[in-house]
């Protein structure tokens, strides 16, 4: 079936949860009560930075039906999880970084995704996140060569396929400013030490980093 009747058929069926895609009950609203109760969630959402990383804040674990969801979203277009991530992710910034920010940002995909995907998916979250946050979400980075698709590399792979790959696009809106950079996931923590290093290049003050989901295991980021 192609996309659009994809599209179409969702929204004529009734709203299913975004993680485990049973059949919202009334009352329940993006995910279903026994999800919301049981989501893999970190036992610590913030962990110590490194390098440009101030820190490292993730409220779910990117395991099992949250990994799923996250694919459904990125490459099936399931953009109306977005406000349901978001959500999850404003409160864990509301518990353990109010305060801590000026500006909220994202992690930008490069021209060439934008193109085949159709959005970007760490600015629909990122944007959303703000609004619940009571702010707006402001574009800071720029991709200036493409990385290729991470899945897969080994970790050292990973690092030198993302250094330099960003460069900061407003310098005056990032001066002396504590910048909140979003992304969907996050896992070695090397995409946000290259965007954080461009934005600190352009002089921002500090860089936390948060995503909706992170690592599985405990601990810091590798
Ligand atoms: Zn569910």
């Amino acid at each position: 079936m192609s996309k659009l009747l994809d599209g179409i058929m969702e929204a004529l069926l009734p709203p299913r949860c975004v993680f485990c895609r049973r059949t919202l009950r009334k009352g329940e609203s993006g995910m279903c009560a026994s999800c919301a109760a049981s989501l893999p969630r970190r036992a610590a959402p913030r962990e110590p930075g490194r390098e440009a990383v101030e820190a490292f804040i993730a409220p779910l674990e990117f395991t099992g039906d949250v990994r799923d969801a996250v694919n459904r979203y990125k490459f099936e277009g399931a953009t109306a999880s977005a406000g349901v991530f978001a959500g999850i992710l404003a409160s864990c910034i509301e518990g353990c970084c109010a305060g801590e920010y000026d500006i909220i940002s994202w992690v930008p995909v490069s021209k060439e995704r934008l193109k085949e995907r159709g959005f970007d998916q760490s600015q629909l979250i990122a944007m959303a996140a703000a609004l619940d946050l009571g702010t707006v979400a402001v574009d800071t980075l720029q991709r200036v060569k493409n990385g290729k698709p991470q899945f897969g590399m080994g970790a050292a792979e990973r690092y030198v396929n993302v250094q330099g790959a960003f460069a900061a696009a407003d310098g005056e809106l990032i001066a002396g400013k504590r910048v909140l950079l979003i992304d969907d996931i996050y896992t070695t923590g090397y995409t946000f030490m290259s965007c954080a290093a461009a934005l600190r290049a352009a002089g921002a003050r500090s860089v936390l980093c948060a995503a909706f989901a992170g690592p599985a295991r405990r601990g810091r980021a590798e």
